[in-house]
């Protein structure tokens, strides 16, 4: 809804490395149940405004706030603990445990440092909450009838909503996806697709960096174009294909 709650601002947020400005000065906001997407060209500085909104790095200067607090600058423990919740661009899953036990493997590793320590520390109360939990969470995202699957042998589809089950453990406000559809079949992507129109259903906002425009297109409801660490322009979906500079700088026509 256009008029919800504002969930997240990004205040001038700026990301050096060295000589290099990843992030230079973006703003953007989000308003709760809505899909925002995130595009631009590879090196735009996408998986680095992730990265500072979820405490992964430190800002060079700016602000984060999320309902009305500033979270930039607490650990992304802490920010994790709010409510915010992400996926990585990269897939990491164990392939010859089951796609339950990934899931809540995953879960139970987000909160705390060591994984091994993590591991062993582990009651059978804990190991039952975690394991139930994750079976709520892929149930969530179409992947009930599979749990008991290794997850070495899942497609790739399968993969990404895996990832997305274990995102969600926690119940997160706000989940942050980096290119869930990367790789995958076209029915894959619908699927996909389904999830996140139920996510956002259901009450949640998402943050969605994705190269692939149909789905970009289809599901969101704002889009922010990054180009160069800058933001260059926000808008809806057709604001954003009808503008000449975003054709100009990123889709190429
Ligand atoms: P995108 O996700 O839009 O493809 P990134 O945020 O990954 O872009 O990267 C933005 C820029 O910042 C790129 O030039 C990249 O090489 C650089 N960069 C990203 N992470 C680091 C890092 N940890 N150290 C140095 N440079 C980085
Ligand atoms: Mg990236």
């Amino acid at each position: 809804p256009a008029d919800s709650e504002v969930v997240l601002q990004v205040e001038a947020v700026r990301k050096q490395f060295g000589g290099l400005v990843a992030v230079n000065d973006v703003s953007f906001e989000m308003r709760a149940g809505q899909i925002m997407g995130l595009i631009g060209p590879n090196g735009a500085g996408k998986s680095t405004t992730f990265n500072l909104i979820t405490g992964v790095l430190s800002l060079t200067s700016g602000r984060v706030q999320y309902r009305g607090e500033t979270i930039s600058g607490l650990s992304s423990r802490e920010i994790a603990k709010r409510g915010i919740s992400r996926s990585f661009q990269h897939v990491k899953m164990i392939p010859d445990m089951t796609v339950l036990e990934n899931v809540a493997l995953g879960a139970h590793l987000r909160g705390h440092r060591g994984a091994l320590s993590a591991m062993l520390r582990l009651d059978r109360a804990e190991e039952q909450r975690l394991l139930r939990e994750a079976a709520q969470q892929l149930r969530r995202v179409g992947m009930g009838d599979r749990m008991h699957e290794l997850a070495g042998n899942l497609a790739m589809g399968p993969q990404r909503l895996l990832e997305i089950a274990r995102a969600l453990c926690g119940d997160p406000a706000l989940l942050l996806l980096d290119e869930p559809a990367a790789g995958l079949r076209y029915k894959e992507k619908q699927a996909l697709a389904t999830v996140l129109r139920q996510l956002r259903e259901e009450g949640l906002s998402i943050l969605l960096v994705e190269h692939d425009m149909d789905l970009v297109m289809q599901v969101c409801d704002r889009m922010v174009v990054m180009e160069f660490g800058t933001r260059l322009m926000e808008g809806t979906p057709p604001e954003v294909q009808q503008s000449p500079a975003v054709r100009a700088a990123y889709l190429g026509t």
